[in-house]
């Protein structure tokens, strides 16, 4: 699929949004006019649901482990991955 340069502005808009749609973060929610626009382009583009498929994957991977590791460690480990999450942003 060629893409133009407004699906690409439209893919990067939405990476730096997927994260903090699938975490629902009541400190930091997304305004309801993006996770609409979020949703639309999640629905048509292959790059984003393999992103948020991704990010799931990872989130799953976090929750597993949280039954067996402690609050602090826990914590640290979303950091790095905050951390690493946050290189891919300009
Ligand atoms: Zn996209």
């Amino acid at each position: 699929m060629r893409m133009s340069l407004r699906d690409l502005l439209t893919c990067h808009w939405s990476a730096l949004r997927i994260q903090r749609y699938l975490d629902a973060d009541p400190c930091a929610p997304l305004p309801p006019e993006e996770v609409a626009r979020l949703e639309a382009h999640l629905a048509v583009c292959e790059r984003c649901q393999q992103l948020t498929a991704e990010h799931q994957a990872l989130r799953g991977a976090l929750s597993s482990w949280s039954a067996a590791v402690d609050e602090d460690s826990l914590a640290r480990l979303r950091g790095v991955v905050d951390e690493l999450s946050r290189q891919d942003r300009p």
